[in-house]
């Protein structure tokens, strides 16, 4: 139909479909094997080896030529879903790896559908992140006038406090000067067990990774306190300036918790930024029985998190929290002409998200992260996280009463480090954790432990139960002595 103007109208380029019923149902049976695929993901390998033509499928031309949602949607069920690490699985216990909830996959579909940017603007969507901003604030006993942000994890979140701990220490200046017009070379201060995107967010904010100086732990696996001091005493005689701390809440490796309240007083009286990697361990807050053992968070100057890990929401929610909301501002906030702002209309309601990070478009994170604390509440959540602590002290209990087992670290909370003893333990042990992931029975990943590889479990998932560490333990028994006489 040609319009009363005479112009051809432009064809319809919208990518909306021309049959919503189709899609409708398509949607539908989507959304009902994800959750078929939740409900009864007990019965599937937790992972097994990817064939080679799976992977091969994936090295086809960029698409020109439409193809069926129905059938991309098959290609999903059969080539990608089977084929993933299986951290949803309760035999999963590699690594550091939330399990995830329906609840948060619902949320993500909402979230997706309304796609909204996070950057900034006046909008809901701003006010539910500041909404988990102030909740962690509660959560954590920090002032009023503290200030948070959605990252992808903690890797991004432990680097955006060492920004704001340089822009502490040298003041907004730094920005445009740059870290090498300081007097003196900064240094920073982590134990040995700190994870390594400790030393890289040095590294990327341009001080270096060599600026990291890794302490010594003690038996506990933590800092120690004494020699960390002597180190920054003896920094700052040769001419260095120390300029902050971090503390690790639950340590990759063996799940050790720095003696955060000890931290937080030699930064005091050092005169340094004090910041927490509670990757995992911070959330131990939510836990009544657990919260003690991370008592020292609340004096923190920032702590970062991640809400997909204990906490099960999906990836990915990092988290940033930084006690002086004027600090964290100056060390991002930009002024741009097309981010004017406003106090009325859409460009109000500064000051924005993108004011305390590097992005700007962002999504909608703060959304998963509502729904999962808001439908299961931190009493749940809670007794979930000292759940996976309780089945750590089960798993050690009962690595102690095998005499083919060796325990390697303390158990301090939901990580267990232990081998199975034989003449080439590291070889023996490295090929029983392969054969137990081939096995498709449990996923433990492994570690070095003063030397030694070690078979690390890490239970995060709010799935795994006693008869998951039955099967893993059975399977680490009979994998072991068969590998042990290789
Ligand atoms: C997982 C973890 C990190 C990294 O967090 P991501 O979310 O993977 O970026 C940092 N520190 C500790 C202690 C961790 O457990």
């Amino acid at each position: 139909m040609k319009p009363a103007n005479g112009r051809t109208p432009p064809s319809d380029t919208s990518l909306d479909p021309e049959d919503w019923d189709a899609l409708r149902s398509q949607g539908h049976r989507m959304l009902d094997d994800m959750l078929d695929y939740l409900q009864h993901l007990r019965t599937r390998p937790v992972w097994q080896p990817i064939p080679p033509g799976v992977r091969e499928r994936f090295h086809e031309p960029l698409p020109q030529d439409p193809e069926e949602l129905a059938d991309l949607h098959q290609r999903f069920m059969t080539e990608i879903l089977p084929y993933a690490v299986g951290n949803a699985h309760p035999g999963f216990m590699g690594w550091v790896h939330g399990g995830g909830t329906a609840v948060g996959m619902l949320a993500e579909m909402l979230a997706a559908g309304l796609n909204a940017n996070l950057g900034g603007r006046d909008q809901v969507p701003v006010a539910v992140e500041r909404q988990i901003t102030n909740w962690m604030r509660d959560l954590f006993g920090f002032p009023e006038r503290s200030s948070g942000l959605f990252v992808t994890g903690t890797s991004m979140a432990n680097f955006i406090a060492v920004l704001v701990a340089r822009t502490a220490v040298l003041g907004p200046a730094v920005r445009e000067n740059g870290v090498a017009a300081a007097t003196r070379p900064l240094t920073a201060y982590a134990s040995a067990g700190a994870h390594g995107c400790i030393a890289q967010a040095l590294d990327i904010s341009g001080l270096g990774s060599g600026a990291l100086r890794r302490i010594a732990v003690n038996e506990r696996f933590q800092i120690d306190l004494q020699q960390l001091e002597q180190a920054i005493l003896a920094d700052r005689e040769a001419g260095f300036q120390p300029f902050m701390v971090v503390g690790t809440a639950g340590t990759v490796d063996v799940g050790a918790l720095d003696d955060l309240g000890g931290l937080a007083a030699l930064c005091r009286r050092q005169g340094l930024w004090f910041h927490v990697d509670g990757a995992f361990g911070a959330l131990a807050r939510m836990s009544p029985e657990l919260a003690p053992r991370v008592a020292g968070i609340e004096l923190a100057d920032s702590i970062a998190f991640d809400f997909h890990k204990w906490v099960q929401v999906p990836y990915d929610a990092g988290f940033i929290l930084v006690r002086d909301e004027t600090l964290h501002r100056q060390t991002f906030a930009s002024p741009a002409a097309y981010l004017q702002r406003e106090t009325r209309g859409v460009a109000a309601g500064s000051p924005w998200p993108c004011d305390y990070g590097p992005d700007l478009s962002r999504g909608f994170r703060a959304l998963k992260t509502w729904f999962t604390l808001k439908t299961y509440g931190t009493a749940r959540l809670g007794a979930v996280i000292a759940q996976t602590c309780a089945l750590a002290r089960d798993l050690e209990t009962r690595i102690r009463k095998h005499p083919e087992l060796e325990l390697l670290a303390p158990v301090a909370l939901n990580i267990v480090c232990f081998r199975y003893r034989s003449a080439h333990p590291d070889e023996t042990n490295a090929r029983l954790v392969v054969a137990l992931q081939e096995s498709g029975v449990a996923v433990p990943s492994t570690t070095r432990i003063r030397g030694v590889l070690a078979i690390r479990v890490a239970i995060v998932n709010h799935r795994t139960r006693l008869e998951d560490l039955d099967r893993l333990l059975k399977a680490v028994l009979a994998f072991g002595a068969k590998e042990a006489h290789q």
